[in-house]
């Protein structure tokens, strides 16, 4: 798993793409779609009560079965919320929390399972690029020093790394926000 760093730069760049409105500040709708971005993770809550927050990660919230519920289940709220829209609201919804498995499926994963389940529940094989972007993030696979273990020096770096890789795709998704709404004005 890249850290949230990535996952949450991925986030904001899609949130430049899309012109729909979803709360009533532009500060709300990024913090909802960095929240979307790494909500996969969440998988590490059960695993972290039991004390090893590794237990359960990477299972079936890293599917694109799972975005495609997440991304209907938004749908329903905002689109009654601003009427209509359901496609669009459902589509960049599921778009936002499959971007997490994007991204995770280009991590030096070096720790078992490898990958991660996208067709679950059609099938339980997992994918991983062959070619990695984000380094392997260090952490302990004890809840007592998993928080710990996460600050390091080494996972500093990939941070660092993760702000290099993606901050070009945001700056990108910025530009072409930009020219969006220069084209509408
Ligand atoms: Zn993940």
């Amino acid at each position: 798993m890249p850290l949230p760093v990535g996952h949450s730069l991925a986030g904001l760049g899609l949130l430049q793409l899309t012109g729909l409105r979803f709360f009533q500040h532009r500060w709300q709708d990024a913090f909802f779609f960095v929240f979307a971005a790494n909500l996969a993770d969440l998988d590490y809550l059960p695993g972290f009560l039991l004390g090893n927050p590794n237990l359960y990660h990477q299972g079936m919230s890293h599917s694109l079965a799972a975005a495609l519920f997440f991304g209907v289940f938004c749908a329903l709220f905002f689109s009654r919320k601003h009427g209509g829209n359901f496609t669009a609201y459902a589509t960049i919804c599921a778009l936002v929390y499959a971007s997490h498995m994007l991204l995770d499926v280009f991590n030096n994963d070096l720790r078992a399972p490898y990958g991660v389940p996208l067709f679950w529940p059609l099938t339980e094989e997992r994918f991983i690029s062959p070619h990695w972007l984000f380094a392997s993030v260090h952490k302990s696979s004890e809840s007592a020093q998993f928080f710990q273990s996460v600050l390091s020096a080494h996972n500093f770096f990939v941070a660092l790394r993760e702000v290099v890789v993606m901050a070009p795709v945001l700056a990108v998704a910025m530009l072409l926000a930009k020219k969006r709404r220069r084209a509408g004005a």
